[in-house]
């Protein structure tokens, strides 16, 4: 018996959602978000493949284990911008803290989780909606 693959060229998009909690403070954003504080960061994955293998375009198992990794990597952590004053003091006690080289606003998550699952994970990513509250959601689609 001969065993073949059915490939079907077509668009297709998977989407998925992920979260991570996370604290910050965004010294760029005004008094309310200048203050540490923290967010469900709600993140919606969508990516964007062209065939079709054997009625399969990625198993969402295999998506998770190259996604995940890039989005819990800030999972119970402080994002903070490089340039905040207080980065000197968690070094100074050893604090473990994640600091960026941009003020940590949705806007700026948004693109820096974009391009690390395009490139890190080498995921087809070609959008993502990045939500810090119940009423706000970023999304970029470049
Ligand atoms: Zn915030």
């Amino acid at each position: 018996m001969q065993n073949f693959t059915l490939v079907i060229k077509i668009n297709m998009k998977i989407q998925k959602k992920y979260h991570f909690y996370a604290a910050h403070r965004n010294k760029s954003a005004g008094e309310k978000c200048g203050r540490i504080h923290g967010h469900t960061y709600d993140v919606v994955c969508d990516f964007e493949f062209n065939e079709i293998k054997d009625g399969i375009t990625m198993l969402f198992s295999d998506i998770d284990a190259k996604v995940e990794p890039i989005i819990k990597s800030h999972d119970h952590y402080f994002l903070l911008h490089d340039q905040d004053p207080l980065c000197i003091l968690l070094d100074a006690v050893n604090e473990p803290y994640i600091k960026l080289p941009f003020e940590t606003s949705a806007e700026h998550m948004a693109v820096w989780l974009f391009n690390r699952i395009k490139h890190e994970g080498e995921m087809p990513i070609v959008k993502i909606q990045i939500g810090e509250t119940k009423t706000s959601t970023v999304i970029y689609e470049p």
